[in-house]
């Protein structure tokens, strides 16, 4: 693969490289077709990568939907699926890998609820970097934290790859598509869609009610609505996720929220300036 993209490269052509987990749907799509507009060459990779996952009970539960990730790659016209093995990635075992500094950004919001979490997507994006080689590499902003982990692990480690950041792809009624949505019940689904109403419903106040309340009222919509557990909703600047306590309209800002329902880690995030 490392020869095939030099070989590329050295025709001044492009390589697009989308990494996902599988069970596919119009999100990744997305990142899929965007690669495929911008790109002569684009390689897709499935790889449920151990090391991320803080909880075993998560990891053994994600889908694995292969057939028709097949299909749906195949209609999409993507030129390459690269689908390793743990040991390809992690020749050496998945222990004593290297440690990279992320400072404070794994030490908030999904790094505080998942420790490790961007510890072992920075393993795998950078290993995974050096196989395929690619000129730019393709996030969803639905992991909007992880776009500005992995642009750090990038400056550092590949300052020549490019990344392109797609918007998050939402199901008609505004439910942001996630592989994980598979494991919720039908009640379950509708009642996930409150996080896309509370995250709207605090860009719409936003600058007219004091954060806290926006916050607290969001809070316990969410909970009304069924979910078990709240890991967070917060309110941050855009460009190193520093909580905004007071409104500013010069001031970037995402809402985000995670949180359980039926079991399932939802998150979500929207730009609310
Ligand atoms: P995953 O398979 O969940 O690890 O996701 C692979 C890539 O797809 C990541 O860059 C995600 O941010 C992106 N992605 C997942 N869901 C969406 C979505 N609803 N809209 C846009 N990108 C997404």
């Amino acid at each position: 693969m490392y020869n095939f993209s030099s070989q590329l490269r050295a025709q001044g052509k492009k390589l697009g490289f989308v990494p996902t987990m599988g069970a596919l749907h119009a999100g990744h799509m997305k990142l899929i077709s965007n690669s495929l507009g911008q790109n002569n060459t684009t390689v897709c990779c499935i790889f449920v990568n151990p090391t991320q996952f803080n909880d075993s009970n998560d990891f053994e539960k994600y889908p694995i939907t292969i057939e028709k990730d097949l299909l749906q790659l195949e209609r999409s016209g993507c030129d390459i699926l690269f689908l390793p093995t743990v040991f390809e990635i992690y020749p050496s075992g998945t222990s004593n890998l290297v440690h990279y500094e992320l400072g404070r950004l794994e030490t908030v919001l999904e790094g505080k609820f998942r420790p490790g979490h961007f510890q072992g997507v920075c393993q795998v994006v950078d290993r995974l970097l050096e196989i395929v080689n690619p000129s730019r590499i393709y996030m969803g902003q639905k992991d909007f934290q992880q776009c500005l982990v992995v642009q750090k692990m990038l400056d550092v480690r590949h300052p020549n790859i490019e990344m392109i950041k797609v918007p998050i792809q939402r199901e008609h009624n505004g439910l942001a598509m996630s592989s994980r949505n598979i494991r919720l019940s039908e009640s379950a689904k509708k009642s996930a869609l409150t996080i896309f109403e509370v995250l709207t419903n605090i860009k719409y106040n936003w600058g007219k009610k004091a954060v806290e309340n926006l916050i607290q009222e969001a809070s316990l919509q969410i909970e009304n609505a069924g979910f078990e557990k709240i890991d967070y909703v917060s309110i941050v600047e855009a460009k190193d996720l520093e909580e905004l306590v007071i409104w500013d309209a010069n001031i970037p800002a995402v809402a985000l929220v995670a949180a359980f329902i039926d079991g399932v880690r939802l998150i979500d995030n929207l730009s609310i300036s």
